[in-house]
């Protein structure tokens, strides 16, 4: 998916989740910014996160753009290194509201994009690089072979298009109730 549908899948699911669980907003605010950036953080390997003049620049100073796209970055490793790193933040003695909500908002988004990107044509690699895959050379890429073809979606097709309108209307939602629940 595109960098703005899965930043808008990211923050429908926290919102919802922060609602649901009665989170209180001084914590629930980094654990947005962490969901926000981990929504597109796998995808600086070369996907579509140089959207803009500002981010293709940025982008020149990334290393991660010269790993092959959904491999290492699309993995279950990545995501087992943040939960590590986020029950390891007591002991460090961090701010239990702000470092570790933002991890924890980073870790939950940075998993969400995996399961999304998991139903698309190309499918991710959890295990990369173990696991049943082969190499694409038109579109330099590594392709996840499948038992099933039936649930697959386009990238930047109809579907994407209705499902990150979909999600949006479920963040203003969302943020309307949570608004009424804090003030
Ligand atoms: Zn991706």
């Amino acid at each position: 998916m595109l960098k703005k549908s899965h930043i808008a899948f990211s923050h429908a699911v926290i919102s919802g989740s922060v609602l649901v669980s009665n989170y209180p907003i001084k914590a629930a605010l980094p654990l947005f910014v962490g969901a926000h950036f981990g929504a597109f953080a796998p995808d600086l390997d070369g996907g579509d996160t140089y959207d803009s003049e500002l981010t293709r620049l940025l982008g020149k100073l990334n290393f991660l753009q010269y790993i092959p796209h959904r491999t290492y970055t699309h993995t279950l490793w990545i995501v087992a290194l943040l939960v590590l790193l986020f029950y390891q933040m007591p002991q460090i003695g961090a701010n239990d509201y702000l470092i570790r909500n933002v991890i924890l908002g980073f870790t939950v988004s940075y998993a969400l994009h995996l399961i999304l990107d998991n139903f698309s044509k190309q499918g991710v690699n959890w295990f990369f690089p173990f696991g049943n895959y082969r190499y694409n050379p038109k579109f330099k890429s590594y392709q996840k072979k499948r038992k099933y073809h039936w649930y697959y979606y386009r990238v930047n097709g109809n579907f994407e298009l209705w499902f990150r309108q979909l999600c949006r209307l479920v963040i203003a939602i969302n943020f309307y109730l949570l608004y009424l629940q804090w003030f």
